[in-house]
């Protein structure tokens, strides 16, 4: 018994950088059980969820021993002024500026495992970051991380909502920590912002409407959706930009978050030209990088027809001979989209090449499109 106390742990995590850190009891989840059900009858669970809401709710899947669940913050909230950009930039959210916080996080959190371990005999830890079927946000909640606000995310009253959680499963018990009740009040500022309407009502997320699922979703992408991804090549911050609370948070000082060479306005030709190296250079030491270089180039091309950017014209054209089916079928959408009928020929030499069933019928549909506009100008 006490090898290690709570008020131990949280020194040593403050010494090694980790902002915010609370207790929950591995069974804080067994409540969530029916909200996942009604989540996922309502349609508001995404395709990178996972179905078994079990999983979801059963830390002892993953540490058959655990007996406390130790949750942690650190802020991403860092001081970097966006300037100097050029007129056609894609939008990368702060989640994705700097090194992919997933390592960051695990480095801090097998640190503090160890600290831990040095203490007390027969510690078992497992340490989790987002690539994990719990319900982390909930975690943190009852951890008393923060509390819930209206936009899903989890908000503390120092740091606001831009932190990064993580979680460490170990077979020690610890009391757990109290959550917080919400401090929305009447704001519906986040409600009001979101350009999809994703937050149904307060406090309930369709995330298949969510912009921050959108842009990381694989194949098509449903044509109004793309419309409302504006400029967003990765995620979405919106909800956050506006609530009050991220406002007023406190900075922090943590260059690992700061932009590299990926950056928070990205040069759209740059996105579509990139070679396989080229996304490794850029994308590949953050977050943004995991679902691959087809899809940020998609929704560089997406990006591209919603400023109905010119320039980026030719990339594009290139793209209609891309390996990615994917492109193929994107560049045809969006040649259609930005340009005249002098491109029909293009399409169509691209669509007598084509062997993808997906690209076709975008290449088709961009063809008729461009034949329909066509109608219309000789009526005018
Ligand atoms: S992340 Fe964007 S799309 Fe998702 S709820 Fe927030 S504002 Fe809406
Ligand atoms: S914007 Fe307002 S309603 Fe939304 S999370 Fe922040 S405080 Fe709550």
């Amino acid at each position: 018994m006490g090898c290690v106390t709570k008020q131990e742990i949280e020194n040593y995590a403050r010494q090694i950088g980790i902002d915010l850190i609370g207790f929950a009891s591995p069974d804080c989840l067994k409540e969530y059980k029916n909200f996942l059900k009604e989540r996922e009858n309502l349609g508001y669970s995404c395709s990178i969820e996972e179905r078994d809401i079990q999983k979801r709710i059963s830390p002892e899947f993953i540490l058959p021993e655990v007996k406390s669940i130790i949750a942690i913050a650190l802020s991403y909230n860092v001081k970097y002024e966006i300037k100097n950009y050029s007129r056609n930039f894609g939008i990368i959210s702060r989640t994705s500026w700097g090194i992919d916080y997933h390592k960051v996080l695990k480095e801090k959190m097998e640190k503090l495992s160890e600290f831990i371990k040095s203490k007390c005999e027969g510690v078992e830890t497992i340490c989790l970051v987002d690539n994990n079927p719990l319900l982390e946000r909930e975690i943190a909640y009852h951890a008393g991380i923060g509390w819930y606000g209206k936009n899903g995310l989890i908000i503390n009253d120092e740091y606001g909502s831009y932190i990064f959680l993580g979680e460490i499963l170990i077979n020690k018990y610890f009391e757990s920590d109290i959550p917080k009740q919400s401090k929305c009040g009447d704001c519906d500022l986040c409600v009001k912002a979101c350009p999809t309407k994703a937050i149904v009502k307060p406090y309930i997320i369709n995330a298949n409407k969510c912009l921050s699922y959108i842009t990381v979703k694989k194949g098509k992408i449903d044509e109004k959706m793309a419309k409302k991804m504006g400029r967003r090549i990765y995620g979405c911050d919106t909800c956050q930009q506006v609530c009050p609370f991220n406002k007023r948070a406190k900075k922090v000082v943590r260059p690992e978050f700061l932009p590299d060479k990926l950056l928070p306005r990205h040069e759209l030709i740059e996105i579509l030209n990139m070679s396989k190296k080229e996304f490794e250079e850029i994308f590949g030491p953050t977050s943004s990088s995991w679902r691959g270089k087809s899809i940020i180039i998609r929704n560089a091309i997406i990006s591209c027809v919603n400023t109905k950017e010119k320039n980026c014209i030719e990339p594009i054209k290139n793209l209609l001979k891309s390996q990615s089916p994917l492109l193929r079928g994107y560049s045809a959408w969006a040649l259609s989209n930005l340009c005249d009928k002098e491109i029909l020929s293009e399409i169509e030499n691209a669509l007598l090449r084509e062997k993808d069933e997906m690209a076709k019928k975008m290449m088709t549909e961009a063809l008729n499109k461009l034949k329909g506009d066509k109608i219309e100008n000789h009526k005018g």
